[in-house]
């Protein structure tokens, strides 16, 4: 079972310490005993503890930055929201597929933001643009929130937030099961919280640091047993040996046990795995021991957002893929919604 985290190391920006929730963070962390070292900016951190760069990028990714979120334009987020909402960069899990080793490049440590009235008024405005359309807003673009909230609260309030907007909807994904303290929030049916899943020797093989399946299904019968709306998204869809078989106990698994009242409002999103070259160097240098496969020959080439070209699987995966992976929803969820492919 993977503990709730707890930063090996802190830094904290000057400014943060302006918010209550900055001076809250180090408090706690003073408590907890945990080293903090002040920085001017998250871009001046150096010296991470580790004698080369492998020892380092995993120091990292145990390093909790209290910052302030200067930017307050929102990045789109198609195609499960309108936008992305910034709470949170980086993340502690060690999926070798994870996107965030690209975007997040040599700056892989964790960092939150104490601003978060600013956050929530540059939302509003986003809100009222849009209205009376809805504007649904995804937290978990840069980050997996829900590994680092037990510590923050953050995206509990963000919960609230939403549940009193009037055309506002919240979105996030997680492979974590560390819900507990979001339980209560009052959320009004506006936050969809979403569990990543995915079939055994994936998640053994590919997702260490984060919660096995068993934990993220029952955190997801919590989560609707408190009423949130449910979603889980297949993702990265990756093709090995009886993945056809994995796939469908893995749907088996939760049909068995996420409790009735879940499957009523359920949606499942399923994304197939894809790499770009430069994801290929990046995972080979951070995992080199991984059994990932990156062959491009086996590859179909797709043009992506930013020019930056990737590999996905053939047309004919693709739609055993759908095929497969719809029949087997459709088979134990007939009252669920797939929301897409890609
Ligand atoms: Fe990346 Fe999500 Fe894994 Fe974290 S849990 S390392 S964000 S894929």
């Amino acid at each position: 079972m993977v503990k709730p985290f707890v930063p090996q190391l802190v830094y904290v920006e000057p400014s943060a310490l302006e918010y209550p929730l900055g001076k809250e963070l180090i408090a706690k962390f003073e408590n907890m005993g945990i080293e903090i070292r002040e920085t001017t900016s998250h871009n001046q951190i150096r010296n991470l503890p580790g004698d080369n760069d492998f020892q380092k990028y995993r120091t990292a990714k145990s390093t909790l930055v209290i910052g302030v979120r200067k930017t307050l334009k929102f990045d789109t987020s198609k195609p499960s929201a309108e936008y992305a909402i910034p709470f949170v960069t980086g993340c502690m899990g060690h999926c070798h597929y994870c996107y965030l080793q690209t975007t997040m490049g040599s700056k892989p440590y964790i960092r939150t933001y104490v601003n978060l009235e600013d956050i929530f008024e540059a939302a509003d405005n986003y809100m009222k643009e849009r209205a009376p359309e809805p504007t649904r807003f995804e937290a978990s673009c840069t980050s997996d929130i829900v590994g680092v909230d037990h510590l923050t609260h953050t995206l509990k309030k963000a919960i609230e937030f939403f549940g009193q907007s009037e055309y506002g909807k919240l979105r996030f994904v997680t492979k974590f099961a560390h819900v507990d303290h979001l339980l209560d929030a009052k959320h009004n049916g506006k936050t969809r919280f979403r569990f990543s899943v995915n079939d055994d020797y994936i998640i053994k093989n590919f997702e260490p640091g984060t919660s096995r399946l068993p934990e993220r299904i029952e955190a997801a019968g919590k989560v609707a047993g408190a009423g949130f709306p449910l979603g889980f998204i297949i993702a990265p869809i990756y093709l090995h040996e009886g993945w056809k078989e994995g796939y469908r106990e893995m749907l088996e698994k939760l049909e068995a046990e996420l409790p009735e009242s879940a499957k009523k409002d359920l949606t499942f999103e399923m994304i197939q795995h894809r790499f770009t070259k430069p994801a290929k160097r990046v995972i080979q240098k951070n995992y080199p021991m991984t059994k990932l496969e990156l062959d491009e020959t086996k590859r179909k080439w797709k043009w992506g957002r930013y020019g930056i070209g990737k590999f996905v699987y053939t047309n004919e995966e693709q739609e055993d893929i759908k095929d497969t992976l719809g029949r087997y929803i459709n088979t134990y969820f007939p009252q669920a919604k797939i929301e897409y492919f890609t």
